[in-house]
């Protein structure tokens, strides 16, 4: 096995905690590590001589100890002091409650600090320096910049930092770049293991730059190998499940509680069609959020169920797919169709039983997540598999299922609204049907920008929305305090205000990806059942939760989010008749964040949004896709780097498949075969 695709248990200092930590961030393999890449880079500050020093600002000092090191115990705190001087003078350093420090420090030593110039009772000083060893001061200054990763409370910096490092080891040794030399050469990209290492290590802004290009080129490159591989084996074979209308199709619409809108008819006869032609479908369902898509895909799957034959139907999280299920279930138990789940939560017993069942074909339409693509997962008759929310899966997902079947039909979902031409190269030559219309009734969501000082009133909107009979969501950017230096509000911290402010009747609950897949299931259950009033949330709520009875959004820290995401976090109120409100709290000054967040405010139409996201092009938050979208897309915009997409096409047409290439495939699609971490 490639070293590479190993566990990273597998590294040195990585145990089972560290494992855990890693594994929340989405790294599970040592290469995850290589494209863990760093959110934004420091430059390392010269050393500062003692007389230059600013007051209360962080600098580096490089002196020797000039006095003895002194504990002294002041009201039963311990402090380690003593004094360093350099050419230019000399300065008191105080450390606090870290007595060790007395044995680590001597007079005489030669040492560099970092730390803080204060002025305490009229006494200059460093106040809580680190001391930094000559080595790893002599490691800084090799590196200009010095990569910042997205971290978790549970994993610092220096470890994250000491992992990357070893899965750089291993690559230069392990990596076998794709791509020959001539290849690089034509198209002015850098080789696989510079670029690796660059982009975590650049000495320059130039570096960086090579780097991300040959990464942006590979992202690009190996997509369109995945897209490749898939059409060549979807597209042209020829309609193994000829499907015809089903008779009792009709009476399931005609006793639907509401008239389908033209577009979801028209979606709707689009897919029959295709059930019919020669070829086997591979069909994009493209509808905002609201507009009704799932209903599209229950008709679909009872058409398949009723024909004799079983359909699947994906979801990117267990939330999504419980809430698919139930309503599948309910809606067509009365068709004798057999309805059932299957995800990374289900026990170990029941999904042999379902594995069973569904190799038997006495299960007729299974929903789930990832949980569907396992090895053991085998159908007697798949003719058609559905993916909800496609952006949220990678390709590879999808195809692992379409193989489980032989040539099934495929149907994808999207409410993303991307740009005709974008879709043909992100769906590949998929068949689209967009539905672009909302069912009647809908009112336009009441949309606010306000900043923090509003809190004691949103409480306020809070209490009388639940007065009414409504639901009400709170989504957080965090999911606890201290993950991002920034002050960003989180779920745990949030949820504690509101149970303090709110009256005690109004439950509030918390949901986010690192609960249990039971407990989340159970949080959406009580939400839905206005057991539970108020739920605070990570962005996890964002795809598809359906609660038609939720009327207020509030979204804390909305500078944070992209446009889509925004959209997306609105899309979950105002899903029947009574009126909807969404809330965007921010106090960023920021004129192109507020600009943008003022479009939202004013425009409801996800395509209108899309296109302004085209036009402003801000910094990686091209609609829908860069951030939120493909989840493999990480470096590369789809807007900003379409000339290299164009580049990376072309040589992908006549691209022949080589060992290396699909060991680097392997080694990109991280999420091949775990949940995505929602
Ligand atoms: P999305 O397209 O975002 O997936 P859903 O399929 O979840 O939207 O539908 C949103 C809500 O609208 C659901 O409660 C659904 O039952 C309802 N709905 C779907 N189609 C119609 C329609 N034609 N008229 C009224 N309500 C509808
Ligand atoms: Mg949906």
């Amino acid at each position: 096995m490639n070293p590479l695709l190993k566990d990273v248990l597998k590294l040195n200092k990585v145990g089972p905690k560290s494992k855990e930590a890693l594994n929340a961030l989405g790294i599970h393999r040592v290469c995850d590590l290589l494209h863990y890449y760093p959110r934004t880079y420091e430059t390392v500050e010269a050393i500062t001589d003692i007389d230059k020093l600013k007051l209360n600002e962080q600098a580096y000092i490089k002196g020797i100890i000039a006095s003895s090191v002194n504990v002294l115990r002041l009201s039963g705190r311990v402090m380690v002091q003593c004094t360093i001087e350099d050419d230019t003078g000399r300065i008191k350093l105080m450390f606090f409650n870290q007595p060790y420090i007395k044995n680590a420090l001597h007079q005489g030593d030669k040492v560099i600090i970092k730390g803080k110039y204060i002025i305490k009772n009229n006494r200059k000083m460093i106040s809580a320096p680190s001391i930094i060893k000559e080595k790893e001061y002599e490691k800084l200054q090799k590196i200009q910049l010095k990569p910042i990763y997205p971290l978790s409370k549970s994993l610092k910096l220096k470890q994250l930092t000491g992992y990357v490092e070893q899965s750089l080891e291993i690559m230069k040794f392990d990596i076998d770049d794709y791509l020959p030399s001539n290849i690089r050469k034509q198209l002015n990209l850098a080789s696989l293991s510079f670029a690796y290492e660059k982009i975590h290590y650049p000495l320059t802004r130039e570096n960086l730059e090579i780097a991300r290009r040959r990464l942006i080129f590979d992202e690009f490159f190996l997509f369109q190998i995945a897209m490749k591989g898939i059409k060549e084996q979807i597209r042209r074979s020829d309609n193994e499940f000829y499907i015809k209308k089903h008779i009792r199709v009709k009476g399931f619409i005609s006793e639907l509680p509401f008239k389908l809108t033209d577009a979801q008819n028209k979606a709707i006869e689009n897919i029959f069609e295709d059930f019919q032609s020669n070829y086997t479908m591979t069909r994009l369902v493209q509808g905002d959020v609201g507009s009704g898509k799932t209903i599209i895909a229950t008709i679909a799957l009872l058409n398949t169920a009723l024909s004799g034959y079983q359909g699947a139907f994906m979801a990117p999280t267990e939330v999504l797919a419980k809430q698919h299920f139930h309503a599948l279930n309910s809606q067509l138990g009365a068709y004798g169709v057999k309805v059932d789940i299957l995800i990374g939560g289900t026990t170990k017993k029941q999904k042999e039983i379902i594995y069973e069942q569904l190799r038997l074909g006495e299960i007729d339409i299974i929903i789930g997540t990832h949980a569907l693509i396992q090895e053991k997962v085998s159908f007697a008759n798949l003719a058609l598999v559905i993916t909800d929310e496609q952006h949220r899966f990678g390709v590879m997902q999808r195809e692992a299922l379409v193989n489980k079947g032989r040539y099934p039909h495929t149907l994808v979902m999207s409410a993303t609204p991307i740009p005709r031409t974008l879709a043909l190269i992100v769906y590949g030559d998929l068949d689209i049907s967009i539905v672009d219309e909302l069912p009647i009734g809908r009112k336009k969501i009441e949309t606010y920008l306000v900043d923090s000082s509003y809190h004691e009133r949103l409480y306020k909107f809070i209490i009388k929305e639940v007065k009414a009979g409504h639901n009400v969501y709170v989504v957080c950017p965090m999911v606890e305090d201290g993950e991002d230096d920034n002050g960003l509000l989180s779920v745990e911290s949030y949820i504690d205000v509101l149970r303090e402010v709110l009256p005690s009747n109004i439950i509030v609950e918390k949901l986010h990806g690192r609960m249990k897949s039971k407990e989340k299931t159970l949080v959406v259950e009580k939400f839905l059942t206005y057991e539970t009033q108020v739920l605070v949330s990570t962005t996890v709520i964002e795809v598809g939760v359906n609660v038609p009875n939720a009327t207020l959004m509030i979204i804390e820290n909305a500078e944070r989010f992209g446009l889509a995401q925004l959209h997306q976090l609105r899309g979950r109120v105002g899903r029947s008749d009574i009126q909807s409100f969404c809330v965007m709290v921010s106090d960023t000054k920021n004129s192109d964040t507020r600009k943008k967040l003022k479009f939202l405010k004013e425009h409801e139409d996800g395509f209108a949004l899309a296109e302004y996201d085209l036009k402003t092009r801000g910094p990686g938050d091209a609609f829908g896709i860069h951030q939120h979208g493909m989840p493999f897309f990480k470096l590369a915009d789809l807007y900003e780097d379409i000339n290299l997409l164009e580049e990376a096409r072309k040589l992908s047409i006549h691209y022949e498949m080589n060992d290396s290439l699909q060991t680097q495939l392997e080694l990109l699609y991280y999420q091949l075969n775990t949940d995505i971490g929602l």
